[in-house]
């Protein structure tokens, strides 16, 4: 693909090098049909937000990661939502947290919606599926993966994004947005769920209105959140009420806030006063 040709002349010492990959896969995704346009410059958005955290996962992210990790444990109905990004960056690392959380399905939800691109997404996640683990084992595990031909519409929203599956979104306690509009996670809110965003801008609409925000980018949180729920999964859930009832998403993105200005005023060469 010529896409990758390019990516080969970029060393791998280049500075940029780990944010040039990740680009280069949105844009293979967007070759491929999985992500539209407006997608890519939804990542830029991203990337600037990154690169004022440092390209790193700082640890009020790993917070919000354990936090999310309680939250989907306690799940009775969890729900995992996928647009064109998340599936052209990190289809393996959904395929992996859904066979992770007990119960847990996966659901395409797009703003620019087409089925045609709902069915590709689906199926490039059960291609993921498939594929051998990092072991060289294929799992046996099958998981739930709601794409084309939506049944039911969440109240209070006029996008597409409203489009959903009864046995999915619809009926979810628990749901995960990443790179998500802000406009569904508030009639995600008002539907009486509890949701989990994965957003790079600390100041978006939809990290404010969630109940847990890992602001990091999708691809290292969702390995983290991972990580942490394979830590906990064994945990009481008194233990997991506590994780999940003592964090404090406001407060917890008032520290990430605090975090990049003051980077900046380090960079400025000005102290705080
Ligand atoms: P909102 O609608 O919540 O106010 P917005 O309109 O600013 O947000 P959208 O385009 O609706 O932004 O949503 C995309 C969000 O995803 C942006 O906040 C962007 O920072 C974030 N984002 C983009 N790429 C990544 C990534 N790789 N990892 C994490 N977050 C990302
Ligand atoms: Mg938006």
């Amino acid at each position: 693909m010529e896409c990758r040709q390019k990516m080969h002349r970029i060393p791998r010492d280049h500075p940029r090098y780990e944010s040039l990959r990740i680009r280069q896969r949105m844009v293979d995704g967007s070759a491929r049909g999985l992500a539209v346009r407006e997608g890519l410059l939804a990542h830029g958005r991203g990337e600037a937000f990154d690169y004022l955290l440092g390209e790193r996962t700082v640890p009020e992210a790993r917070a919000a990661s354990r936090a999310a990790a309680a939250l989907l444990l306690l799940a009775k109905r969890p729900v995992l939502s996928v647009n064109g990004n998340v599936a052209s960056l990190v289809p393996r690392e959904m395929v992996r947290l859904a066979r992770a959380v007990p119960g847990a399905a996966i659901e395409v939800n797009l703003f620019h919606r087409t089925e045609g691109r709902a069915r590709r997404i689906a199926a490039e996640l059960e291609n993921a599926a498939r594929r051998p683990g990092r072991k060289g084992r294929a799992s046996r595990s099958t998981i739930r993966i709601f794409g084309d031909r939506p049944d039911a519409r969440l109240p209070n929203l006029s996008s597409q994004r409203a489009k959903c599956h009864r046995e999915g979104m619809f009926s979810a306690d628990v749901v995960l947005v990443p790179l998500e509009d802000g406009d569904r996670a508030g009639a995600l809110k008002r539907a009486g769920k509890k949701v989990i965003a994965i957003d790079l801008n600390p100041l978006s609409r939809t990290a404010r209105l969630a109940d847990v925000t890992v602001v990091d980018n999708i691809v290292r949180a969702l390995p983290e959140i991972v990580r942490q729920v394979r830590l906990l999964r064994r945990a009481s859930r008194a233990r997991l009420e506590k994780i999940a009832g003592g964090f404090d998403n406001t407060a917890n993105l008032g520290r990430t806030l605090g975090r990049i200005v003051s980077g900046l005023r380090k960079l400025s060469g000005k102290r705080r006063p």
